[in-house]
């Protein structure tokens, strides 16, 4: 596997997780999320594969990650909402936040099962 520390470079760092009215807790992402492990070590995640889907609406970006800790794979898929420019004069000046969107973060387990995380 020589894709070691590549993908690692274009993965968000840090997510974010809802806590309903409380607001939102950043979690870093370079960690294992597989039940019972608590690798936090990112020397210690191989990130050995990339998957990338997208259609009109959707940017689907999803890692492979091998845990060397717990020797295990799961996986981290970031969605982003795709927002369709359409060019009306009403749009001007809208909010650059409310522009920039928020994608939303899923694990997938060792198993395959997908869980919500948070997002990004
Ligand atoms: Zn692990």
């Amino acid at each position: 596997m020589s894709y070691e520390g590549d993908y690692w470079d274009e993965i968000p760092y840090t997510g974010y997780i809802a806590l309903g009215r409380r607001g939102m807790e950043s979690i870093e992402l370079t960690q294992c999320f597989i039940p019972g492990c608590d690798n936090k070590d990112q020397k210690k995640l191989i990130v050995y594969d990339k998957e990338e889907s997208e259609d009109d609406e959707t940017l689907i970006q999803t890692y492979s990650i091998h845990c060397d800790v717990c020797d295990r794979d799961f996986k981290l898929s970031f969605e982003t909402i795709k927002r369709v420019a359409k060019p009306t004069k009403v749009s001007e000046g809208a909010e650059d936040s409310e522009a920039l969107g928020m994608g939303v973060v899923y694990v997938f387990d060792d198993k395959g099962k997908k869980y919500h995380l948070g997002y990004f």
